[in-house]
C-alpha cells in the first residue's frame, strides 16, 4: 500500500488517473447495488464507490466498512453525475470508483461521531482525545496554531532574537500564583518548582549579555481555572537588553501584526494607545474592548454640591461617581435591573443607582433625592435620550468604573454593538507598581516585583506607594490581553527599594530570589521584555472561545486529563524513594478522582 495521492487534494485535473488512497472511514451508504463511503485524511474527504459488477471483490469487503475504519483504497477518478456534484465539498466533482480495498484496521464503534463532534459532550471528548483531533476543526485549529508559532520564529529570528530553552525544573517564580512542585530525589524533603515564567531566568539572560531572547515558553500555575485558564499555557517569552517602553512595545505591534498576518487576518496598526488611568475612566477595564464606543461618563462634577449622602460620602473620601448610558434600556424589567445591581454588589461596589430616562422625568427610587439641576446637568452629561437606561456607580475610582465596565460589556454583546469582523489593538501603560490586596491587608506588586517604577513617581514609594506609576505595559485585542510586561529594575538598590515597599524582608528576598539580586551586582544591563499569552492569540484567530480548543490535549477545569488519568496516584515504592508520607484531608481516601 503506497498512497499516491491524498482523499482532500483530487479534483477535476485528476479525472482518469488511476490512484491509491489511505484514510479513516468517515461514513458508508449502502444503495443496495452500489456503496458510497467517504474516505477522510489530513487534507479532506472524498466520495469512493463500490460497484459489484465492476469490482466484487472490493465491494464485498466494502459491505463489512464501519465509520473509523482505516482502509487503502485503489481506483479510478472519475467525474460525479451532474445531479450529485456537491459544490460544498472541494472534491465534490469527483469520486474514486474503487478497484481494490484493504482494510489496514478495524476500529470499534466511537463514542462519538466524529463527523459531529461539536455536539458531543466536552469531556467525552476529551477522554477520546484522538478522535476529536480526527474533526476538520480540530485539525484546522492545530494548523492555525502551527502557522502562527512558526510566523512567531520567523519575525524574531529576523529581529535578531536568539530562541533559547530555559528549565522547568527549577526554583520558584514569583508570579502569584501557587507553584506546582517535584520533589526532589536525591534531596529529600526538598522540591524543584515549575516555573510560573521564565521571568528570572529571562533576566539572567540580559545579565548574560544575550541582548534579546525569546522562547515558546511553557508555563505552569496552579490557579483555579477559569474557562480560558488551563494549568499549562503556552508564552511567547521575550526580554531585551537597552531598551525602554516604546521599543518593546513598537516590536510586540509589528509581532503582533506579522502573526495573525500568517493566517490571513490583517491587525490594524498603530494600536490606540491608552494609560491604564484613561482606559479605566472611558472603558472601566485594562482589557477595554473598544470596538465599541460605549463609554462612561466622569459624573464627579455633576453631583459635587449634592445633598444626596451615598454620592456625597463617597465624594468627600475621595471617590468617584461614573455613569454608563445604556441605549434603550428602558426595556429592561425590573427583574433584570435588579439582577444588575446584584452583579454589581458582587464585584464589590456598595450599590448600583439607576434612572430610566422618560421624556421629561428622570424615573429611579433616587430621583427624589437629586435636585433639578443635578437631573438635567445628568441627562446632559451622558446625553441621554428618552428610552435609555443611565447606571451609576460611586466609590473608589478602580471599583466604580470596574462594576460600569462590566456592565458595559454586558451590554455592548447584549445590545449588539460589537462589530466581530473588527479587530481593535490597544496598548495600555502606566499600570500602578503595586495595588493593595483587601484580602491579605497588604501592598503588592500589581506586575511582578522586578518591574520599574517610572522614574519621575520613585519619590512617592515612600509614602504614597499606590500612587507610584510602573514603567508596566499590555496589549490588548478586541478586549482580551494579549501580552503583558515591564522595564525591569536593573540595580540592585532599587530592588531593594520595591521590596521594602511590598514589605518583604531582605532574607526572604534572598531565600526566594537572590541569586537574581546577586547577578545585579554583576554589571546587569537596563533591560525590559514582554509575555504573549500564544493560546489565547491562537483561540482567536480561530473564533474559538475556549482556549482548550487550540491545545492538543488539554485539561479539565478540574485541572484534570481524562484522557491519561492525571493526576494520578503512584505506587508506595515511588513514595518511599522520595521520602513522601501522604497526608490526606479528612474524609478523602487515597486516589479518590476530583470530579472533572
Ligand atoms: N513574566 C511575565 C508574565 O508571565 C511577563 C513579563 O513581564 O515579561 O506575566
Amino acid at each position: 500500500m503506497k498512497r499516491t495521492h491524498s482523499c482532500g487534494d483530487l479534483r477535476s485535473e485528476h479525472l482518469g488517473e488511476t490512484i491509491t488512497l489511505a484514510g479513516w472511514v468517515a461514513s458508508t451508504r449502502d444503495h443496495g447495488g452500489l456503496i458510497f463511503v467517504d474516505v477522510r485524511d489530513r487534507a479532506g474527504v472524498v466520495q469512493v464507490v463500490f460497484d459489484p459488477a465492476a469490482a466484487p471483490e472490493a465491494h464485498t469487503a466494502a459491505k463489512r466498512l464501519r465509520a473509523e475504519f482505516v482502509v487503502a483504497v485503489t481506483g479510478q477518478v472519475t467525474p460525479r453525475p451532474p445531479a450529485s456534484i456537491n459544490p460544498n465539498l472541494p472534491t465534490g466533482e469527483v469520486e474514486v470508483r474503487a478497484a481494490e480495498l484493504e482494510v489496514l484496521n478495524p476500529a470499534e464503534t466511537p463514542p462519538f461521531e466524529v463527523e459531529d463532534s461539536v455536539r458531543a459532550d466536552e469531556n467525552l471528548r476529551l477522554r477520546y482525545r484522538y478522535l476529536d483531533l480526527r474533526t476538520p476543526r480540530m485539525l484546522r485549529n492545530l494548523q492555525v496554531r502551527h502557522r502562527m508559532a512558526q510566523a512567531t520564529r520567523e519575525f524574531l529570528d529576523r529581529e535578531g532574537f536568539i530562541e533559547i530553552e530555559t528549565p522547568l525544573l527549577m526554583r520558584s517564580t514569583p508570579e502569584g500564583a501557587r507553584d506546582y512542585l517535584v520533589p526532589a530525589r536525591t534531596r529529600p524533603g526538598s522540591f524543584y518548582a515549575l516555573p510560573q515564567s521564565p521571568q528570572l531566568l529571562k533576566q539572567l539572560l540580559m545579565v548574560g549579555g544575550i541582548e534579546r531572547y525569546y522562547q515558546l515558553a511553557r508555563c505552569l500555575r496552579d490557579e483555579d481555572l477559569r474557562a480560558d485558564r488551563q494549568p499549562e499555557f503556552t508564552q511567547i517569552d521575550i526580554e531585551m537588553s537597552f531598551v525602554e517602553e516604546d521599543d518593546v512595545l513598537d516590536l510586540s505591534e509589528q509581532l503582533t501584526q506579522h502573526i495573525y498576518r500568517s493566517v490571513g487576518v490583517e491587525v490594524p496598526a498603530p494600536f490606540t494607545r491608552l494609560t491604564y488611568r484613561e482606559a479605566m475612566d472611558r472603558y472601566g477595564s485594562d482589557k477595554p474592548d473598544a470596538r465599541f464606543e460605549l463609554c462612561l461618563v466622569d459624573l464627579n462634577s455633576v453631583f459635587d454640591k449634592t445633598e444626596f449622602r451615598a454620592f456625597r460620602q463617597v465624594l468627600a473620601g475621595g471617590g468617584v461617581v461614573r455613569g454608563l448610558r445604556v441605549p434603550e434600556g428602558h426595556s429592561l424589567s425590573r427583574r433584570e435591573i435588579d439582577g444588575l445591581e446584584a452583579s454589581a454588589k458582587q464585584a464589590g461596589a456598595k450599590g448600583l443607582a439607576w434612572f430610566q430616562v422618560l421624556p421629561d422625568e428622570l424615573k429611579s427610587p433616587i430621583a427624589k433625592f437629586l435636585s433639578q439641576e443635578e437631573q438635567t446637568a445628568l441627562r446632559e452629561a451622558t446625553r441621554a435620550q428618552p428610552g435609555d437606561l443611565l447606571l451609576v456607580a460611586a466609590d473608589k475610582f478602580p471599583l466604580a468604573c470596574e462594576v460600569l465596565g462590566r456592565l458595559r460589556l454586558d451590554f455592548g454583546r447584549r445590545l449588539g454593538l460589537i462589530d466581530r469582523s473588527k479587530w481593535c489593538g490597544l496598548r495600555i501603560t502606566e499600570f500602578p507598581l503595586l495595588t493593595y490586596n483587601e484580602e491579605e491587608k497588604r501592598v503588592e506588586p500589581m506586575h511582578h516585583p522586578f518591574t520599574s517604577p517610572r522614574i519621575e513617581d520613585l519619590q512617592l514609594l515612600g509614602a504614597e506607594p499606590l500612587r507610584v506609576r510602573a514603567q508596566a505595559y499590555d496589549l490588548v485585542l478586541n478586549g482580551a490581553e494579549i501580552a503583558s510586561g515591564s522595564i525591569r529594575i536593573h540595580r540592585r538598590d532599587l530592588q531593594e527599594k520595591v521590596l521594602a515597599a511590598i514589605e518583604m524582608p531582605r532574607e526572604e528576598a534572598d531565600r526566594r530570589f537572590g541569586f537574581l539580586l546577586e547577578a545585579f551586582q554583576y554589571g546587569a544591563p537596563p533591560h525590559g521584555g514582554i509575555a504573549f499569552g500564544f493560546d489565547r492569540m491562537v483561540a482567536m484567530a480561530c473564533g474559538e472561545e475556549s482556549i482548550r480548543d487550540v491545545i492538543a490535549f488539554p485539561k479539565t477545569a478540574a485541572a484534570v486529563d481524562p484522557l491519561t488519568g492525571a493526576p494520578a496516584e503512584v505506587t508506595q515504592d515511588l513514595l518511599d524513594e522520595l521520602h513522601i508520607a501522604i497526608k490526606l484531608p479528612p474524609k478523602r481516601q487515597r486516589g479518590d478522582e476530583p470530579s472533572a
